[in-house]
C-alpha cells in the first residue's frame, strides 16, 4: 500500500486533474489524501472526495491569495505528518497564479523528501501541457462526474455549467482516444530527487518492441 497525495489550489482542481486516478488508486488499496489549498468554495468537498474513496483535507488559504512562504511551510509540516510516497499536483505553466504557486511549492517540498511527482492538467488554465503517462479511468468516470456534481453549490452557476463541469466531462474522452481506452487522465512524470531526472523511467525495452 502506498500513500498518495493529490494537491490542488482549489476544491475542484484535484477532481478535474486526477479524480478518476484517485479512485483507481484507492480501489487497489492505496491510502489517497486529496488536499485543496484554498478553504473557500468548499461546499460538498468532503462528500465529493469520499465518493472517490479518498480522504478530504483542505488548508485555509483564499482564492487568489496564497502566500508563497506560508504555503511552503505548511506543506513541509503536512509532508512530515502524512509521509506521502507519490504526489500529484498542478502543471507549472498556468494562467491561474494559484495553480502555479501550488505547483512550484509542492515540487520544491517533494524534491526535499525525494518523492515521485506527477503533474495534472486543468483544461481552462494549463498552457502548453504535455503528458507522458496515462491512467485508464473508464471504470471511475461516473464517480468523477458524481463527485463534481455534489460540489455544484460551491460555484457560481455559470462557472459550474460552462467551465467546471465541461472540464470534468470532455477531456477524459479526448485523452482516452489518444491513449486507446474509453476515458483517461494524463500526467507529466517529473521523477524524484535521485537521480535528478524526469526521464529515468523512459528507457525503451528493445526486446518488447
Ligand atoms: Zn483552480
Amino acid at each position: 500500500m502506498k500513500r498518495i497525495l493529490i494537491v490542488g489550489a482549489h476544491s475542484d482542481d484535484p477532481i478535474i486533474g486526477a479524480g478518476g486516478t484517485a479512485r483507481e488508486l484507492a480501489k487497489i488499496g492505496n491510502h489517497v489524501a486529496v488536499v485543496s489549498v484554498c478553504g473557500d468554495r468548499i461546499a460538498g468537498y468532503e462528500e465529493a472526495i469520499r465518493l472517490l474513496g479518498a480522504e478530504p483535507i483542505h488548508f485555509d488559504f483564499s482564492y487568489g491569495d496564497i502566500p508563497d512562504e506560508k504555503l511552503s511551510q505548511l506543506l513541509r509540516e503536512f509532508f512530515n505528518n502524512f509521509k506521502p510516497d507519490i504526489i500529484f499536483t498542478h502543471w507549472g505553466n498556468e494562467i491561474l497564479y494559484d495553480h502555479g504557486v501550488v505547483s512550484q511549492n509542492v515540487l520544491k517540498v517533494a524534491r526535499l523528501y525525494e518523492k515521485e511527482v506527477f503533474f495534472f492538467e486543468i483544461p481552462a488554465s494549463s498552457l502548453e501541457f504535455t503528458f507522458d503517462v496515462a491512467v485508464d479511468i473508464s471504470e471511475s468516470f461516473d464517480f468523477k462526474k458524481r463527485a463534481i456534481e455534489v460540489m455544484k453549490e460551491a460555484f457560481d452557476e455559470r462557472v459550474f455549467r460552462e467551465e467546471v463541469y465541461p472540464s470534468i466531462v470532455y477531456p477524459s474522452g479526448f485523452r482516452g482516444i489518444q491513449v486507446g481506452c474509453k476515458f483517461a487522465e494524463v500526467f507529466k512524470h517529473a521523477g524524484s530527487r535521485f537521480p535528478l531526472s524526469p526521464f529515468r523511467r523512459r528507457l525503451l525495452k528493445l526486446e518488447d518492441l
